[in-house]
């Protein structure tokens, strides 16, 4: 049987000669695992799809629940991407997170959208590096069922938390004062918490139409970060590949990236 999708690629691995097996995030149905026949010979028509993060016009061949690349047409390489360690290694975590996140054979079109335009923000938006990122850690978690509760402090109620804090295994804010549980609470501010209902209850299509000032983007960040890896439950090998990028200086952490409970 013969699929006409769009796909982009999430993983790729070369297998035989000249072939690839990819993984690719289907507008039709979701996670595929596609093989590309001879897309690493010379002047095949299936090379430029059948790379990590292009996003391509696709023909899928299906016989038995196995998937081939018939045909492909790319496009959108993300250029700007490839160009820059910084964004190619963060781009490939985002990759990593969604096919995690991401169900064989189910389509989803919001992940869809969320991968593709935060992308496209790594792209061609000349947006901060952290902001993007917090911005589709925390998106992809309302996507997939682990939207957290920010309008108000969960014990006391009031909307405007005083010291307002995240509960990482809650998914939960809530004042300083006001404990919840015996889980790691990460510290925001005022101005991050705002950014953080803005990515989970605002219009997705303005998820980046954010600023933050540097020390509440920093907080925005840790908490972020830290909640993906708390709800999801493990590590990505492509996130510890970026921190050590972007932070040269620190000490690399191996291991689940958690960072310890700060200023209690
Ligand atoms: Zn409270």
């Amino acid at each position: 049987m013969q699929i006409a999708t769009q796909g982009l690629v999430l993983r790729e691995t070369e297998y035989k000669d000249a072939d690839k097996i990819l993984t690719v995030l289907t507008r039709e149905g979701g996670k595929r695992t596609v093989r590309a026949r001879g897309c690493r010979r010379r002047g095949s028509r299936l090379t430029a799809a059948a790379q990590l993060l292009v996003w391509s016009d696709m023909t899928l061949f299906e016989y038995r629940d196995r998937y081939t690349l018939n045909e492909a047409d790319a496009l959108d390489q993300f250029l700007g991407v490839r160009s820059d360690l910084d964004r190619l290694a963060l781009a490939s975590y985002f990759a990593e997170v969604t096919e995690a996140a991401a169900e064989e054979g189910r389509p989803d079109g919001a992940l869809l959208s969320l991968i593709l335009n935060s992308l496209y923000a790594l792209d061609r938006l000349k947006k901060p590096l952290p902001l993007v990122k917090a911005a589709f850690e925390l998106k992809l978690l309302c996507i997939t069922g682990y939207e957290p509760l920010v309008d108000a402090c969960a014990v006391c109620g009031t909307p405007e938390p005083e010291q307002p804090r995240l509960s990482l295994g809650e998914g939960v804010i809530h004042c300083a004062a006001c404990r919840v549980g015996r889980g790691i609470s990460l510290p925001l501010d005022a101005s991050a918490l705002a950014a953080m209902r803005h990515i989970v209850l605002g219009n997705p299509k303005r998820l980046f139409s954010f600023e933050l000032e540097k020390e509440s983007l920093r907080l925005l960040s840790d908490a972020c970060q830290a909640f993906l890896l708390t709800q999801m439950d493990r590590g990505f090998r492509t996130l510890d590949f970026y921190r050590r990028l972007s932070v040269p200086d620190t000490p690399t952490q191996t291991g689940e990236g958690q960072h310890a409970q700060k200023g209690k």
